[in-house]
């Protein structure tokens, strides 16, 4: 997939901003201008001027926005939310190349408020995922207990969980341990810890080969692997 480097900041603004929500967390993370600060801080959003109270309701308005973008069935739905809210935020392309960047194109209005920013270009970086016929890459964490936000920039679309480090390998682990819980049950002679095996079922093996995750690999997981004498 072509994404220039501004459509992957953008995503990745839309992506946080979604993870704001009680939706994705549990709690409201947009709860007060200083995490609205934060959020700008830690996004590196530029040509924001002072931020005021009601900045606060306009942002939270645009994050409603883009969850329908995320939820919604179909490629046409989705165009037609886009399409109101980059419209609404008075989208304007422009060529710039501030900061010593190289010339680039912003879609936010000269002096476009943060929302207005926000939608327009989130809204256009979500257009062009829709363009190129990507827009499941914009998806929800695979995790029972997690409904983080992320994108999936992977070549294969694999990717499942918000975080391979935590909600992936924390995954991974449980359901290791599931299968063993399963073979110990099964298994009609034990030896309890008789053999402890770092090779050929070495639970890292059993997570590449059963879950089709490159990145994960735990770590610091020790496994006592309790074998059968006799399986057959
Ligand atoms: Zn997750």
């Amino acid at each position: 997939m072509l994404i220039n480097h501004d459509t992957r900041c953008a995503l990745d603004r839309v992506v946080d901003l979604l993870n704001t929500a009680p939706e994705s967390e549990g709690r409201e993370r947009l709860d007060g201008l200083e995490s609205l600060r934060d959020f700008v801080a830690r996004n590196r959003v530029s040509d924001v001027g002072r931020l005021a109270e009601s900045d606060l309701p306009a942002v939270r308005a645009v994050r409603a926005r883009f969850g329908e973008v995320l939820t919604a069935t179909g490629s046409r739905k989705a165009a037609a939310l886009i399409n109101t809210m980059v419209a609404e935020a008075g989208t304007t392309p422009r060529l710039t190349d501030h900061d010593d960047y190289d010339w680039h194109v912003h879609y936010f209005a000269p002096g476009a408020s943060l929302a207005q920013q926000l939608a327009a270009d989130g809204g256009m970086a979500l257009a062009f995922l829709v363009v190129a016929g990507e827009r499941d890459r914009l998806r929800r964490c695979a995790a029972p207990d997690c409904r983080r936000a992320f994108v999936d920039l992977s070549r294969n679309r694999s990717r499942r969980y918000c975080d391979s480090r935590t909600c992936g390998n924390r995954l991974h682990v449980a359901a290791y341990r599931a299968r063993q819980r399963a073979e110990r049950s099964e298994t009609k002679q034990v030896v309890t810890g008789a053999e402890e095996d770092q090779g050929a079922d070495h639970p890292e093996k059993h997570h590449e080969r059963r879950l089709g995750e490159r990145e994960e690999a735990p770590t610091g997981v020790v496994v006592h692997l309790v074998r059968g004498l006799d399986r057959s």
